[in-house]
């Protein structure tokens, strides 16, 4: 899978841009607050339809401007493609794929596979669930189709049962258990299929990033998996539910752990544990969707070097020289020093949302 051209208009702080992107590895560099992260931003808005940075879709709009939009072409499986984003300040977003408008966000995801390398992952280990429930649904999501459907089915059951144990109108509340149950036992199949293939990887990655020093496994957390199971929780559960106004059991509360030498990293963890394990997950994440997919996935790796070591980076770097890469920097040094990069890279330096190709001088 490869980008050929970025198109920006009114996005963040770009007025009008088109980039004629590289193959290989694209180094955006710059003084901070000049627009290298929104161009990453443009490219995962473009895969999966919404931004790492925020929920609000006008933020992306430039300022003073009624709407913004993200074209961008890409070659997958020798065709070309073309993905085009209408974001309006009071109207919901239009996505078009290769001219055909999309019913709805789910329909994006899967077209554009990438992969996020960003410094707030270094909290996915450590903070609340829902990081961890968020890396693994991008995941699957970018490979099965039905895994975003049955996702967003479930969520509105559970919007739906919500609405009705707040207001305790529970007559109706076996059939709308049944339609969960169902959902559910789908979810924690999928998501205990990818925990396990991600385990299978990581069993290799994780010894070779830290020299043989540490064991690695990864579990999914869930008080059931079957339907039945789940129909019996629920019910179990129904007083504390109506107490509280919410289903408070599901696949939307559940939880992966990581063990490093047969300790949870959440708890036992070091800094420096925490960043080689999610440097662990994502290098899976990559070649889970490279072999699921057959296509390497576009690699995002937004200004890694103010969170990673040398070392660390280097890493990264000896695994992405097969892919294409978008990477910010302030300095561009980080990148080009790098032997096995050679001859693959292409520079740009962004100065207030505006772009220089300085190519030549790579
Ligand atoms: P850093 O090195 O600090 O990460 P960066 O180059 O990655 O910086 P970005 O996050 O890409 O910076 O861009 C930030 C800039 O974009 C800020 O100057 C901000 O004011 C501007 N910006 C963000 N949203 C909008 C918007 N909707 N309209 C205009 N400008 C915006
Ligand atoms: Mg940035």
């Amino acid at each position: 899978m490869v980008i050929q051209t970025i198109k920006l208009k009114n996005f963040r702080n770009y007025e009008q841009e088109e980039i004629l992107v590289s193959p290989h590895i694209n180094v955006f560099y710059g003084n901070n607050a000049q627009g290298k992260t929104n161009i990453i931003e443009a490219i995962y808005f473009a895969a999966l339809g919404r931004s790492f940075r925020t929920y609000k879709e006008a933020e992306l709009i430039r300022f003073e401007q009624e709407d913004a939009n993200i074209q961008i072409a890409y070659e997958k499986n020798g065709r070309e493609n073309l993905i085009e984003i209408l974001l309006h300040q009071n109207e919901k977003k239009t996505i078009r794929v290769n001219d055909v408008k999309l019913a709805r966000n789910s329909e994006l995801i899967g077209h554009l596979n990438i992969v996020l390398f960003s410094p707030d992952d270094i909290i996915i280990l450590k903070q609340a669930p829902a990081l961890r429930r968020k890396f693994l649904d991008i995941l699957i999501s970018q490979l099965k189709p039905n895994y975003v459907h049955v996702l967003s089915e479930y969520n509105k059951v559970i919007e739906q049962r919500n609405a009705l144990l707040k207001s305790r109108k529970i007559d109706t509340l076996e059939i709308w258990n049944e339609q969960l149950a169902n959902l559910a036992e789908k979810l924690i199949s999928y998501r205990q299929e990818y925990i396990q293939k991600i385990d299978e990887k990581i069993q290799t990655i994780h010894p070779l990033i830290t020299n043989e020093k540490e064991s690695i496994k990864i579990t999914y957390k869930t008080r059931f998996t079957t339907k039945e199971k789940f129909l019996a929780v629920l019910e179990q559960n129904r007083e504390i539910d109506l107490a509280k106004g919410y289903t408070t059991i599901g696949p939307h509360r559940d939880d992966f752990e990581i063990l490093i030498n047969h300790t949870p990293l959440n708890v036992y963890g070091s800094q420096g544990q925490h960043r080689t394990a999610v440097l662990s997950l994502k290098i899976a994440e990559m070649e889970i969707l490279k072999e699921e997919t057959g296509e390497n996935p576009v690699l995002l790796l937004d200004d890694v070097a103010s969170e990673l070591d040398m070392e660390r980076i280097r890493l990264i770097f000896s695994k992405i020289k097969d892919y294409q890469v978008f990477i910010t920097c302030t300095d561009a040094t980080v990148v080009t020093n790098h032997e096995d990069l050679t001859n693959k890279i292409k520079l740009y330096k962004i100065i207030k949302g505006k772009l220089e190709d300085v190519a030549k001088e790579a």
